[in-house]
């Protein structure tokens, strides 16, 4: 036996490592699976060119459990190492790699070290004691035992083996017990080599017989070692697209569309990507993206490594050329990553694009739930928006499905303002603002369902695109103001009646901490409803958008305010300014005749004053005016009392309130009851 010690600069490095890697001690399981496949996929290449003649047998990576002997070993049939071997990669190289890896990110977040490959030596985070037995490929080259316990100090001597290939053997330390139970192991494996490329045998399968589990002798395999991202989409089938994706995702959901990616040049890239169905939220994506290096599972949190979209699909990306072992922050400015973003970002645009050129109508059945993946897409990068806007669609209320180009020269001709802005129309909810979707619909305007999570958030971007055309909600404002032009009625009521009314109105609503409300007299169409209710379209964006944070906060903690507009060329209205004359109009020109004469007065003494210096104004004259100012509002106080009297004691008023509010379902609580009981004595 010889006996030696390892080229080390730190003097007990295990602790070190132990230390270190806490947070993802499973990871020594890949490592070691890994090595014992690359052993054997060395030993298939040395075959094939000729240089092994010997016989390949049934190469296998075998992981065992020995419970009693508390060891976990894993074996393979592949090219085994020779002493000198041995010595050379595990006591040299690897030792002295895995030093420097620790020399170099010492200070750093263990969190971060998760992403890192230790290689050979991660073994020691869950052993005090790790054997290999090793046969070369090489005949004649006697079998060998190296045997390290975690000091630098390691033992290397002759032993049996018969076959060639190489057994690791871990002696599992106290704190890694969890390492000697089955399921634990199975889960493991079934996590990071459930796609390699060689058969990898976790014991037998086992069958219910008797009333017990028993050892059936059928060696249990845990990979597939030809998943489907690997092999030619032409020998693929949409069957075989789906079933991949069971095997991936047992539980989830059928994806909508799949993408193979291929790709050689300038970086190796292959995978499969699949659309899920995404219909409301972003619910936390339980099935995430898997990524592999060289079928090796390697993480499923890829934030950073693609799009932040793109992080909503599905599948697998398994690339050689993603450097695994750094940290986020690294990856991030990666030009190789940057360039493989982009390149994702390309393949999912065109395949969307060649599905909505040679099959519209099964793009257009499934664009609801793809609508929040693409307009997520759209809005956070702008490439994505290049190639995707021509084909993003959008639906009217008669459930007709448009591209923008489709659809502006469909409403150019009547929805184009004044102003030669092109307005579209939409309703959020066309259930709730029925009322004003079947006005649009009166004059003919054709109205967008814009119902979507993002949909604000899409046409913010669109309308900075695109000047000329505009987005404003169906409730926005009155129909004739939606999208104006130059037809305007002449009103049937004087300016001081209609002020007039607006504040009997006004006398009648009540503000509440979420809701504000103003009224204003507009002179509509005598046919149009009496009463409208109307929240203006950039401070309802600005709360939507609050929803989603950002810069928006502050819009959010405001109340709604709506706008009460009261059509003064309404029969009902004109015949309430009627009532109103009737009843009250002598006191009505008293009043304004002695506000008028107030306010000349206010304005001559104000005028008068200000030729002075504020010291050298007499304070009987400073009084003067403050009393005509309280006379002012003394005054003015009365009107709007006398007004809201009139507002009491007509019904009309209420009812015309009430009804506006119930076409905008805001009519709720004791305000309903008391509507229906006034509708009921009305009749
Ligand atoms: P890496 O795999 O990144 O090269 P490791 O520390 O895991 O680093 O392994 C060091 C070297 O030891 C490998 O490159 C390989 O030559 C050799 N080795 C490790 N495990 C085996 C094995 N099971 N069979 C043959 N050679 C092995």
């Amino acid at each position: 036996m010889e006996k030696g010690k390892i080229g080390v600069t730190t003097e007990n490095i295990f602790p070190i490592i132990k230390k270190f890697l806490y947070s993802d001690h499973e990871i020594f399981l890949r490592e070691l699976v890994s090595n014992a496949t690359d052993a054997i996929q060395k030993l298939k290449a040395l075959s094939s060119a000729g240089d092994f003649k010997g016989e390949l047998g049934e190469l296998r990576v075998q992981v065992t459990l020995d419970p009693k002997k508390k060891t976990l070993t894993v074996s393979d049939n592949g090219i085994g190492m020779s002493a000198e071997e041995i010595d050379k990669y595990l006591n040299q190289i690897a030792f002295s790699s895995a030093n420097e890896f620790l020399d170099k990110y010492k200070d750093q977040a263990s969190g971060l070290i998760g992403q890192f490959g230790l290689g050979f030596y991660s073994a020691f985070m869950v052993s005090d004691k790790v054997e290999v037995i090793s046969r070369s490929y090489h005949e004649n080259v006697p079998a060998v035992k190296w045997i390290c316990d975690g000091s630098p100090e390691y033992s290397i001597e002759e032993a049996k083996r018969e076959e060639r290939g190489t057994d690791v053997i871990l002696h599992i330390d106290k704190e890694s017990k969890e390492f000697l139970e089955e399921s634990r192991i199975e889960n493991m494996l079934k996590k990071y080599c459930s796609f390699l490329p060689v058969q990898v045998q976790f014991g037998n399968e086992k069958e219910w017989k008797d009333g017990k589990m028993v050892d059936t002798g059928k060696p249990k395999i845990i990979n597939n070692t030809q998943p489907a991202w690997t092999r030619k989409p032409a020998d693929l089938k949409d069957e075989d697209y789906a079933s991949f994706y069971r095997e991936l995702y047992p539980m989830g959901e059928e994806p909508l569309f799949h993408i193979h990616l291929n790709v050689d040049y300038p970086f190796k890239l292959t995978g499969i990507l699949y659309f899920p169905k995404i219909r409301n939220n972003f619910e936390i994506q339980k099935n995430k993206i898997q990524l592999y290096c060289n079928q090796v599972f390697v993480t499923d949190s890829v934030e950073g490594i693609v799009p932040d979209f793109l992080t909503l699909l599905h599948g697998v990306i398994d690339s050689p050329d993603i450097p695994l072992n750094v940290s986020r922050s690294y990856l991030q400015s990666d030009s190789n990553v940057r360039k493989i973003s982009g390149h994702i970002t390309k393949k999912v645009a065109d395949r969307l694009a060649d599905i909505f050129k040679k099959d519209r109508e099964t793009f257009e059945k499934k664009w609801d739930d793809l609508k929040l993946f693409i307009e997520y897409g759209m809005i956070t990068e702008e490439k994505f928006f290049e190639k995707i806007s021509k084909i993003t669609l959008y639906k009217n209320t008669a459930g007709k499905y448009f591209t923008l180009e489709e659809y502006d020269k469909i409403i150019k001709e009547n929805q184009t303002d004044k102003d030669k802005s092109l307005v579209h129309l939409y309703t959020t909810d066309p259930v709730a603002q029925h009322t004003y979707v079947a006005k649009a619909a009166e004059k003919g305007y054709d109205v967008l369902v814009l119902d979507g999570q993002l949909d604000t958030h899409l046409i913010n971007t669109l309308e900075s695109k695109e000047p000329s055309s505009r987005f404003v909600r169906v409730d926005s404002d009155v129909i004739e103001k939606l999208i104006r032009k130059d037809e305007s009625h002449v009103s049937k009521l004087a300016q001081a009646q209609a002020d007039d009314l607006a504040t009997v109105f006004r006398t009648q609503v009540a503000d509440t901490d979420k809701a504000r409300f103003n009224v204003r007299a507009e002179n509509l169409d005598e046919n149009d409803l009496p009463m409208v209710i109307t929240q203006s379209e950039f401070m309802r964006r600005m709360k939507d958008m609050a929803q989603f944070g950002g810069g928006y906060s502050f819009y959010g903690e405001m109340p709604d305010s709506f706008d009460l507009v009261l059509n003064t060329n309404h029969p009902l209205v004109i015949s309430l300014a009627g009532d109103l004359d009737k009843e009250h109009a002598d006191e009505l020109k008293k009043n304004s005749a002695g506000i008028e004469k107030t306010k000349v007065e206010i304005e001559f003494m104000e005028k008068e004053q200000g030729k002075k210096k504020p010291e050298e104004i007499p304070s009987v004259e400073k009084d003067d005016l403050e009393r005509l100012k309280g006379e002012l509002k003394q005054l003015e106080e009365k009107r709007k009392n006398l007004l809201g009297g009139f507002g009491n004691d007509h019904q009309a008023v209420r009812q015309l309130i009430d009804l506006a509010m119930l076409a905008n379902n805001m009519l709720k609580g004791e305000a309903l009851s008391a509507f229906v009981k006034r509708s009921i004595s009305l009749l």
